[in-house]
């Protein structure tokens, strides 16, 4: 293909994508295909000659595109929403077009000195003290685990990357009962190990982590020979919201001399507007790692996630490496790649400078403040649903609800209205028993898009009882 007969294909595209963006509400929100079903349509092997630009795209629409899940579909409740906003959209075309590595200042200073500019903008924008610098990741899992990577350094005298960890005890990371799966996995794969993961029972009406408690399992440890290195903390855990309160978890914290890392991944947007910080956010400044993604409620496309560190020196001391190819000669610059652990980096920084200038802050905050009132508007309404019970209140815009019946009762509702295409509901488990989870933060949603859901439960719980 020709740079010519590319420009005529991308424009066709762009059309394609505006009128699929237009139309949404008229595809099943969850893929109805069954497993294996788009595969059996594809060649069993790989094209010898060239096809068809437009062949190509014709099984795009027609063998792809019915098994996809419209993550954009502005009736998607489930998991959290991955926004993909046009002017993100807009930004990727362009980052797709120039296709940078990103890794060191000199192989694209723009790269470089937008993504500080925007790690400052979103640090401004969230309410956090000058002071914090930070890194755009993809996604939060990578964040963590850098955090987590940095604790288990940080606690062995930085000799666990030279010197592996035998013989080096039991390091221990906390976090509450509350924390997103990737907590796990990040203890995993630094190979501190899954028994080495303290979860402390969250309570009260935040579900978030009794600092007593944390106190205790730190100390216990402590005697027992253990090397506390760090604790996770979360601001909007993913099954119901958990919240800990971060004042009290970082003075333990801190009162051990630990490193300590917050996940904020989805919640983290929603402190772009000042009236939430009082509750979710006191204390903040204190952590030393902060993630949040502005890829999932901000609207800049996936991936784009901001790792957020009071002082990225231990970080650095965790994942620099500096072989010979990869030093800056004659000047003093940042090489964000030195703060990850891939080496290769997009210019996802764009993203977020297209986002932001074209939306305002304002124009961001009034959606989130939208999706808020709007989940707890819903909450109302179908908590009047007979028989129906609110499990967990709204914590930003995620709350969780049951109907009449057992556990089994409830996934049948939620597979009925994933197959009825509607709306899109994923399911979650809350003291011992399955909930069914609502999560408001898709970027078109509308008013009527929210109130919808309550009907379509209603409507669908009627035909299966
Ligand atoms: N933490 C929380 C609280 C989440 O809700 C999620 C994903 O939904 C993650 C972490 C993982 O995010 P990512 O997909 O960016 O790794």
């Amino acid at each position: 293909m020709n740079w010519d007969e590319y420009a005529g294909w991308s424009k066709q595209i762009a059309d394609w994508s505006a009128h699929y963006h237009k139309t949404l509400r008229a595809r099943p929100v969850r893929a109805q295909t069954q497993p294996g079903e788009i595969a059996s349509l594809l060649p069993k092997s790989p094209p010898l000659k060239p096809e068809e630009m437009g062949e190509i795209l014709r099984d795009f629409e027609e063998v792809v595109m019915p098994g996809m899940t419209h993550w954009q579909h502005p009736r998607f409740f489930a998991y959290f929403p991955a926004n993909a906003t046009p002017p993100s959209m807009l930004a990727e075309q362009l980052i797709n077009s120039v296709a940078a590595q990103c890794m060191l200042w000199q192989t694209s200073p723009a790269a470089t000195e937008v993504e500080g500019v925007m790690v400052d903008w979103l640090r401004q924008a969230l309410g956090l003290s000058v002071g914090f610098t930070g890194v755009i990741q993809d996604s939060a899992s990578s964040a963590t685990l850098s955090a987590v990577l940095t604790m288990r350094e940080r606690a062995t005298g930085y000799t666990g990357n030279r010197q592996g960890l035998s013989g080096k005890g039991h390091l221990r990371i906390y976090c509450s009962d509350q924390v997103h799966s990737s907590i796990d996995r990040a203890c995993w794969v630094a190979g501190i190990g899954q028994e080495n993961l303290v979860k402390i029972a969250a309570t009260g009406p935040r579900h978030g982590m009794d600092a007593k408690a944390l106190d205790a399992a730190i100390s216990a440890d402590i005697a027992a020979g253990n090397i506390p290195a760090g604790v996770v903390a979360i601001t909007g855990g993913t099954g119901i919201g958990g919240c800990d309160d971060l004042t009290s978890t970082l003075k333990v914290a801190k009162s051990h001399d630990l490193y300590t890392h917050l996940d904020a991944a989805w919640a983290g947007s929603a402190m772009i507007c000042p009236e939430f910080r009082d509750a979710y956010w006191n204390g903040v400044d204190g952590f030393d790692s902060i993630v949040f993604n502005p890829h999932k409620w901000l609207g800049a496309q996936f991936d784009c996630s901001i790792q957020f560190l009071r002082d990225p020196t231990p970080q650095l001391n965790t994942l620099k490496i500096e072989p010979e190819y990869l030093k800056t000669s004659g000047v003093t610059v940042t090489n964000y790649s030195e703060w990850t652990i891939p080496l290769g980096r997009r210019f996802r920084a764009l993203k977020l400078w297209f986002l932001i200038r074209s939306y305002g802050l304002e124009g961001l905050q009034t959606r989130i403040r939208n999706h808020v009132g709007w989940a707890e508007e819903l909450c109302t309404s179908i908590s009047d649903l007979d028989g129906f019970e609110i499990t967990t209140a709204p914590i930003l815009s995620l709350f969780s609800f049951r109907c009449p019946g057992d556990d089994a009762a409830q996934q049948r509702l939620v597979d009925a209205i994933n197959d009825d295409g509607r709306i899109y509901l994923t399911q979650g488990s809350h003291a011992g028993r399955k909930i069914i989870r609502v999560q408001v933060g898709q970027f078109d949603t509308t008013f009527d898009d929210v109130m919808a859901v309550k009907s379509v439960v209603q409507e669908v719980w009627e035909q299966i009882r």
